[in-house]
């Protein structure tokens, strides 16, 4: 897997020298020559296969930049990682830290480096998961060139891979004792909310999916009183994948820390219209 990241690495830097060198090409041959391509075909050859027809000028100016001085192409590179990754946040933060403080994603703990690093934990999901191995570096921090020859399309899909990579790993984390146990502090924390029914009193509830497969439906929260399922408060919440929980999370967890099962509520409502209950026909 990882040889083959790095071979087509290394083919896209073949093809940036033969453009490299057909730009040359074009610069000493005679004014015939130049005069022959319009300027359209010459943007055309500069820009890169991987972004057709697509901001020719900004890609020039990259591949310029490339060929001309190593250092300052390093330069643009890391800023560019930065406000496309770690948005405003400052430069120490992770990006699990950075994805888990977003606006919605309340419910996900951070996922510890060492249970992401061991391949047994991740298997089956390189299949699941497009861009897998550059949404793996993503997640991990790993220094990548891709942004430098991504375009901003591809940008975007690698991070939304690596949401759902993170979703993925978070499901299988969080029913591990690590995993239960970061949980377990959120939800002392009343990280995941509490039961909207009144006779709960308030009840601590738990995220909890109604599929494992992911795209089938939302986050849901789950109260260990009533025993039912609920729709998150926050719409932000409420557009949060609900296999990156699972269905197994909160009754598993219920399980391990059994001390924390509530007893079942002992009050009923009971509808009454004029203090009269209403028969049912
Ligand atoms: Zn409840």
């Amino acid at each position: 897997m990882h040889r083959d990241r790095v071979l087509s690495a290394s083919k896209v830097d073949i093809g940036a020298a033969e453009r490299r060198r057909i730009n040359d090409a074009l610069e000493k041959t005679s004014p015939l020559g130049s005069r022959g391509l319009n300027g359209k075909d010459r943007d055309r050859l500069t820009v890169p296969s991987t972004s057709v027809g697509k901001q020719p000028e900004h890609r020039d100016q990259r591949s310029g930049g490339l060929s001309k001085n190593k250092a300052s192409d390093e330069e643009s590179e890391t800023d560019s990682e930065e406000s496309d990754v770690s948005g405003s946040d400052g430069e120490d933060t992770s990006w699990i830290s950075w994805f888990c403080n977003l606006r919605g994603n309340e419910f996900f703990c951070e996922v510890d480096d060492e249970y992401i690093q061991d391949d047994f934990n991740l298997c089956g999901l390189s299949s699941q998961v497009p861009y897998y191995d550059y949404a793996l570096d993503l997640i991990l921090d790993v220094e990548s060139s891709h942004g430098d020859m991504f375009t901003e399309e591809q940008n975007e899909l690698v991070e939304s891979a690596a949401e759902m990579l993170y979703g993925l790993i978070h499901a299988r984390y969080i029913l591990t004792s690590r995993g239960m146990a970061a949980m377990l502090d959120k939800y002392k924390n009343y990280d995941f909310g509490r039961c909207p029914r009144v006779y709960c009193c308030g009840q601590p509830c738990l995220p909890v999916g109604q599929q494992d497969i992911p795209r089938c439906g939302t986050v849901k929260i789950y109260c260990p009183k009533c025993e039912d399922m609920y729709y998150p408060r926050s719409k932000y919440q409420g557009n949060v994948d609900g296999a990156y929980f699972g269905t197994t999370f909160p009754h598993l967890f219920l399980m391990t820390y059994a001390h924390l099962k509530p007893q079942k509520p002992t009050q009923k409502y009971t509808p009454r219209v004029f203090g009269f209950k209403i028969h049912k026909t």
